[in-house]
């Protein structure tokens, strides 16, 4: 037997009672005195920290990523440097609108957050488990989430208000029919896939850009859920997915997924038939084939939940040279809300907690100081002002990206490309489904679209309709509307 641990108080002190509260006399009141007590019920009132707004229901663990293709012609990004390269991955797998306790096995899109511990930094892919959004400007974010909330009178979740706004907001049509397909509840994490959805760069050792889209492909298959066993585990195991992922990797059945990449010259994005930076659309593969790029393993289950997967702080602005932005609007603006968000639920200094501390780069920037809760030795004697004449460290100039061509007025553009532009691929999904899946389509349009007053039935099913006359004719039938 090793030796027995002790008990202290936050500050080291030794606790010689846990059981009992100082009292004066032994029916009289609690003695202030008894700081073990006060401190033990202050800390306790401060256990939570803000939930996230969205996605945060979830579960994660770690993993490891391995190159198994050749990709350097397009990126000098070291993750990617020779086939066989292995790099610690974190990824955090979470419904959408559900708030922290909310049942895993409801209709929803699913995040795919993956944290590459890389040797240039930090390498984060926030992405979902669909290749495009609800919608392509930032702008509608926090209106569209809003619907998919609580209603603010009755703080029920609201198919009106769901559908109101989708039937507003038709580039929502192509990400609406993804929810509602037959994917719409995966069987578990390991059965789904992962896209980058955004548009990002890539850029060569040539200082050459590329544009790319990520997708991560599950090696388990697809496998989903239907509506019926959805909503009878979440009310049996409303933890469902959380305790197969972590079940599955605590015997050693590791899921995996193939990283695959899209890529599309600056040239041909000028001319392409849809705007290649649109969140609302996919690159369709004919024209822009998968390239096989490595293989990413879940194999190691996070010690405790809050350390490791609720105090995780993912953020597109963490890309790693080699790898960037791109026009996207919606790219754009969670460049700024992701660590926005994570400097309101973890403080200032949250990239220095040890789940978001890079493995490799030791030198961490030296001149942000200060900050509640800074817990390292906040940079030391070193100097806190750059330029400095005392060996501080400096920028390095051999990672500026190649300048990006602007062109056009600044103006507020819907950035379409044609009237149908909105209904095209929605329709194309549609028709490469199944007569079953196009069936299951619909029953679970209706199940959810019967319950919204007539007038967003109508818009709705006008929206179905022009994207394939079929599906408009197949919801409106199911739900009764003539
Ligand atoms: P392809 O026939 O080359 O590919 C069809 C894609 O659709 C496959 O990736 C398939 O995934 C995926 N898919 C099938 N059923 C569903 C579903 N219910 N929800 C989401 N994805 C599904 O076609 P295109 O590339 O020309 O695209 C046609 C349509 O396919 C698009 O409009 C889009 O809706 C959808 N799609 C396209 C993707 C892309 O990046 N091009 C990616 C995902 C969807 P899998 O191979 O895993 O079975």
């Amino acid at each position: 037997m090793g030796k027995e641990k002790k008990l202290t108080t936050a500050a080291g002190i030794p606790v010689p009672d846990n059981q009992t509260s100082l009292t004066a006399g032994e029916r009289g009141p609690t003695l202030m005195q008894d700081h073990y007590l006060l401190e033990k019920l202050a800390h306790f009132n401060r256990e939570r920290i803000p939930e996230r707004v969205v996605h945060a229901k979830a579960a994660g663990a770690f993993g490891t990523f391995t190159v198994t293709n050749d990709i350097t012609k397009y990126t000098k990004a070291k993750i990617f440097s020779e086939v066989g390269k292995k790099t610690e991955v974190l990824g955090r797998f979470s419904t959408v609108a559900g708030e922290k306790g909310s049942a895993d096995t409801v209709r929803d899109v699913r995040g795919f957050a993956l944290k590459f511990y890389t040797e240039e930094g930090n390498w984060d892919m926030v992405g979902n488990n669909t290749p495009v959004f609800f919608i392509r400007d930032a702008i509608k974010f926090p209106d569209f989430i809003h619907s998919q909330k609580r209603d603010p009178e009755t703080n029920l979740r609201s198919d009106t208000m769901q559908w109101d706004f989708w039937s507003l907001v038709p580039e929502s049509l192509h990400q609406v029919t993804i929810l509602f397909s037959d994917r719409g509840i995966p069987l578990g994490i390991p059965y789904m896939n992962g896209y980058g959805s955004h548009t990002y760069s890539f850029i060569n050792a040539k200082n050459e850009r590329f544009w790319v889209k990520f997708h991560f492909k599950t090696m388990q298959g697809i496998k989903c859920m239907t509506q019926e066993e959805g909503d009878r585990l979440a009310g049996e195991n409303p933890d469902y997915h959380t305790g197969e992922l972590f079940n599955a990797i605590a015997k050693g059945d590791f899921p995996k997924w193939k990283l695959h990449v899209q890529i599309m010259t600056e040239e041909e994005a000028l001319k392409y038939k849809i705007n290649p930076f649109d969140l609302t659309k996919v690159w369709p593969h004919k024209d822009y084939p998968l390239i096989e790029v490595g293989i990413m393993e879940m194999n190691r289950n996070p010690e405790n939940y809050f350390a490791d997967i609720e105090q995780a702080a993912f953020s597109p602005a963490n890309v790693v040279p080699g790898i960037s932005f791109s026009p996207c609007k919606m790219l754009q603006a969670r460049i700024f809300s992701y660590a926005d968000a994570h400097r309101y639920r973890l403080g200032g200094n949250f990239e220095r907690l040890p789940v978001n501390a890079p493995h490799a780069t030791k030198v961490e920037n030296p001149y942000q100081r200060d900050g509640l809760m800074r817990f390292d030795n906040n940079g030391g004697k070193g100097p806190n002002y750059e330029p400095n004449s005392f060996g501080g460290a400096t920028e390095d100039p051999s990672h500026k990206e190649p300048p990006l061509k602007i062109y056009g007025d600044a103006d507020r553009y819907e950035q379409k490309r044609g009237v149908d532009d909105d209904y095209v691929q929605p329709g194309d999904l549609f028709r490469l489904m199944t007569a079953e899946q196009q069936q299951l389509l619909i029953k679970h349009i209706a199940g959810s679209l019967k319950k919204v007053p007539k007038e967003i039935q109508e818009r709705m099913v006008g929206h179905f309709t022009r994207a394939d006359k079929a599906y408009g004719e197949g919801v409106a039938k199911a739900i009764g509307l003539k």
